[in-house]
């Protein structure tokens, strides 16, 4: 399917010259009212989506996700700065005239309505020629796989077929933008993977910018170009889903992307016989990176970060840990344990049979180590 070029596109010229994508510069939103007045829902954001590009938003509840896509849909306005979409300021478009097209969890299907008028519903509002809206539901039926659910209404449909139909709204419209608010948080475990497939479909066909909000980072791992992480509104980094994973910029971001998440030790970097070792809960060497981190002759403390496939069983720079839990996902043991100053969660073979209780000596890959400031948690290095 072809991105239609709307009125607001056409209207702001051909612009060869101008940026294409969407640009956040510097927004901030406060809400009256919030515990906080010194609080803002998103504060000082800078974020850039480029054209065709798969962002997703990403970070715990309250962190401003929502906010954020409600301010590039125009269900808000920013308090100060200002959001450009192909070089144009968006600043006094009406959400009506931004030739977006937005998904939620809750879909809100009109129930009296048949999947085929549901799907065109949008399209007729907007006074589109009838043939326009057959050819373009059908495409989205036949996309989705809802050509054999056309004449049904919603009230027979499951939850995840709803959320298909909803889909399909957004995608008749052929939107410059898609936005997507947890569109897959009513669905069952199945359900989510099978439509996020769906989503991810819907944009190597359509190759629209999306921008998609979700507080699961394995569904903004699996589905997205680059990833944006917030916390309490500000933006802590934007980047693929592989740097996020292996280069964090901070303790926040390292704990909340990745399953099972990192383990942290604290620590004092420290000099020994010329080379540079944590000591913590348990003491291992560092590499060439260590000793830059200290300086000649200096110790400084930091938070180790080990991501579970970090610490795993053997001799060396090891440590005895006691095995509280283990969860098995049939390819590998999750195991959970205490020791090295702390409890941690390491990642085995499934054929290791490991049961709680069981005493284990585990070594640290300090290639795989991250240092964070215990104050700050930016990232010292990696
Ligand atoms: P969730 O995942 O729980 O939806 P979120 O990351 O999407 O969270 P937002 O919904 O953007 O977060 O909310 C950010 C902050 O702004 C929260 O503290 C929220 O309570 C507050 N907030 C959002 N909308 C309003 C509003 N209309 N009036 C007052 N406060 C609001």
């Amino acid at each position: 399917m072809n991105t239609v070029i709307s009125a607001t596109n056409s209207a702001l010229g051909n612009g060869s010259e101008r940026h294409s994508g969407l640009i956040l510069e510097n927004v901030s939103k406060r809400f009256a009212g919030l515990p906080r007045q010194d609080f803002a829902a998103v504060a000082n954001l800078n974020l850039t989506v480029q054209d065709g590009e798969f962002l997703v938003i990403v970070g715990p509840s309250g962190c401003g996700k929502t906010t954020t896509l409600r301010l590039i849909a125009g269900l808000e306005s920013p308090d100060t700065g200002d959001l450009q979409l192909d070089g144009e300021s968006l600043a006094g478009v009406a959400a009506r005239n931004r030739d977006m097209a937005m998904v939620f969890g809750n879909h809100a299907l009109l129930p009296h309505l048949t999947v085929s008028e549901n799907l065109g519903f949008g399209l007729m509002l907007r006074k589109f020629a009838k043939d326009e809206i057959a050819s373009r539901v059908n495409a989205a039926a036949e996309m989705l796989g809802l050509i054999p659910l056309l004449q049904s209404r919603p009230p027979v449909l499951s939850a995840g077929e709803c959320q298909r139909v909803a889909l399909g709204r957004a995608l008749v419209r052929q939107p410059r933008i898609f936005l997507f608010d947890e569109p897959l948080s009513n669905l069952d475990a199945p359900m989510r993977v099978q439509l996020r497939a769906q989503i991810a479909a819907v944009h190597r066909r359509s190759g629209a910018m999306t921008v998609y909000v979700t507080h699961d980072q394995a569904e903004a791992m699996a589905l997205a170009d680059r990833i944006a992480v917030m916390k309490d509104g500000a933006l802590q980094q934007v980047s693929s889903p592989l740097e996020l994973y292996r280069r964090p910029a901070n303790r926040f971001v390292a704990g909340f992307i990745g399953s099972p998440p990192m383990n942290f030790f604290e620590g004092t970097i420290v000099q020994r016989n010329g080379s540079a070792v944590f000591r913590g809960g348990f003491e291992a060497e560092l590499g060439a990176g260590g000793q830059k981190l200290i300086g000649q002759g200096g110790e400084r403390r930091v938070t180790l970060g080990l991501r579970p496939e970090g610490i795993i069983e053997g001799s060396g720079a090891s440590f005895e840990a006691s095995v509280e839990r283990v969860e098995t996902t049939g390819l590998e043991n999750i195991i959970y344990c205490s020791g090295g100053g702390g409890s941690f969660v390491s990642r085995l073979p499934a054929e290791r049979a490991i049961k709680s209780g069981d005493q284990l000596t585990m070594q640290i890959n300090m290639n795989c180590a991250h240092f964070f400031d215990p104050e700050s948690g930016a990232v010292l290095a990696g």
